[in-house]
């Protein structure tokens, strides 16, 4: 797109990606900052994004056997110290409830009172708290496994938030399982590792690479770590969900135990596994262009709006009628399993301005419904893949066969956009100058998009994941779990290795 054609979002991606991102957010009125530090307010355009992850993640949660419960959000800080590791990882991230009562401070205002005898963390992540209660619920092997999801909000005090992608609160889900065996809880990690690649690349059009994270990248207190990496628009990489075989590190500082097969007592195995509004943040940076959100259609808070247009009161009724008959038409059209979610809106406002403001929402399909659409029983749509000015008339009948189709295939187009622009940002590099150039903009300043995915040999040593991080902030996202085993050399210091890994710039 040309410097002289208006978008409806300013600054454009190409000219300042950052700010392209708040500016989105804000025009489809979908967070905003809270004067809480750190803390976002989620609209309700926001939210009902989230509310229908959780309806199909839920779902699907269901489908492989898990059952949700619901933990203390407050965490006792004895509990919290009985691994080491995860102590460790969390510890500079802690919101801490020190005190329960406030008191009259004798000047008009209030004072801190009530010393706790032991501080509570406010949750972080709840495998400890979590573990407490499994320790009780598990005696024998027949009581395994033990398949919980928990919905929840945590708090890991960030000290640099931006909406959806990094704040101090944020909701989420969290899968903890216990199982008998290495094995059976290996399994379940990389089940659950499907479900969310499933979820992203079926209904958020997200395609995203498998894999396992390094020592350095992994979950603190965990064995192994498998991810879910997405690339956005700007090339960089976002971790969009993660599993974790947690061995028996938990269930030993738990104290989680059962009888075995054989009538002996031993550890169990543990995994843990979470996604959060975050994947908000990599849907808008996924599809959106530089005339607002766009968002696939199985996840969009609604499918379609109807734009009427009229001048007079006469024209308003007949075509209100016909809205109306559209409506029930629709409602019983199911889409993905649930009937057409439609918004009707009848605003005194142009229909140009309707338009746009829905174009900025995101929605998939707008149908403007004028005097001479009326005559015809049609309807004049608008999809939000296209140009906005690139609208088609269907008839009534046409509309209502049809709807479900026209969505299909924008969620397909939009996954195959993102899937192509992963390929075509995905280079296999073996020199080292190349890498470095490669990750180096030109305009230091004011860095313009730049590299992608960079698969390259790694040694597996962690001084040349760090010597690249320090040089270029670029890390190790994953270890494909289809990587093939090859001969090459490191990109950082040339000893021989076995694979390549991806390397990325991300969130
Ligand atoms: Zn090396």
């Amino acid at each position: 797109m040309s410097k002289q054609v208006r978008t409806a979002i300013e600054p454009t991606r190409e000219e300042n990606y950052a700010e392209w991102y708040q500016q989105v957010i804000k025009a489809a009125d979908l967070a905003e900052n809270s004067d809480v530090r750190g803390c976002m307010v989620i609209k309700p355009w926001g939210y009902a994004i989230w509310e229908n992850i959780q309806r199909i993640l839920d779902g699907m949660f269901r489908e492989t056997g898990h059952r949700n419960a619901y933990f203390p959000i407050f965490i006792p800080k004895s509990y919290f110290e009985k691994e080491a590791e995860h102590v460790e990882g969390f510890a500079k991230e802690c919101a801490i409830v020190t005190h329960s009562r406030l008191e009259d401070d004798g000047k008009g205002g209030l004072k801190v009172a009530g010393e706790l005898t032991e501080p509570y963390i406010v949750r972080p992540t709840s495998e400890t708290i979590i573990g407490e209660s499994f320790s009780r619920w598990v005696n024998s092997y027949r009581d395994l496994p033990l398949l919980i999801n928990q919905w929840a909000n945590i708090v890991r005090w960030e000290m640099r938030t931006r909406l959806f992608l990094r704040t101090a609160e944020f909701l989420w889900q969290e899968g903890h399982t216990v199982h008998e065996t290495h094995e059976d809880a290996m399994v379940e990690t990389l089940k659950m590792l499907d479900v969310y690649a499933e979820f992203a690349e079926n209904y958020l059009a997200i395609p995203v690479i498998k894999g396992e994270k390094t020592e350095g990248e992994r979950f603190p207190g965990a064995v192994s770590t498998y991810c879910i990496e997405a690339m956005m628009q700007d090339r960089k990489a976002l971790q969009s969900g993660t599993s974790h075989f947690l061995g028996q590190n938990f269930a030993k500082s738990s104290n989680i135990k059962f009888q075995n097969r054989q009538g002996e007592v031993q550890h169990a195995f543990t995994t843990s596994w979470g996604v959060s509004t975050r994947l908000i943040g990599a849907l808008i940076m996924t599809h959106s262009d530089d005339n607002g959100l766009v968002l696939p259609p199985r996840i969009a808070p609604s499918h379609a709006v109807i734009i009427p247009i009229y001048k007079t009161e006469e024209e308003r009724a007949a075509i209100m009628a016909f809205v109306e008959e559209i409506r029930l038409a629709l409602k019983a059209v199911r889409y993905d399993d649930i009937p057409i979610r439609l918004e009707i809106d009848d605003r005194d406002m142009t229909s140009s301005e309707r338009g746009w403001y829905w174009i900025k929402k995101g929605i998939p399909v707008r149908l403007e419904i004028g005097p001479r659409d009326l005559q015809n029983r049609s309807v004049y749509m608008g999809r939000r893949d296209k140009e906005a000015k690139d609208k088609q008339g269907l008839s009534f009948e046409e509309l209502v066969e049809k709807l479900p189709v026209i969505l299909d295939e924008m969620q397909e187009n939009y996954r195959q956009r993102a899937l192509e622009l992963r390929l075509s940002n995905t280079k296999q590099i073996d020199g080292k100058e190349e890498f470095y150039s490669y990750f180096t903009p030109k305009n230091a300043e004011q860095p313009e998009i730049h590299g992608g995915f960079a698969d390259s040999h790694w040694c597996g040593s962690t001084d040349c994941e760090t010597q690249i991080k320090d040089d270029l902030k670029v890390t190790i996202r994953c270890i494909p779990n289809d990587a093939k085993t090859e001969d090459g050399t490191c990109i950082c210091c040339g000893k021989p290795s076995k694979r390549r890994v991806i390397f990325a710039k991300s969130y």
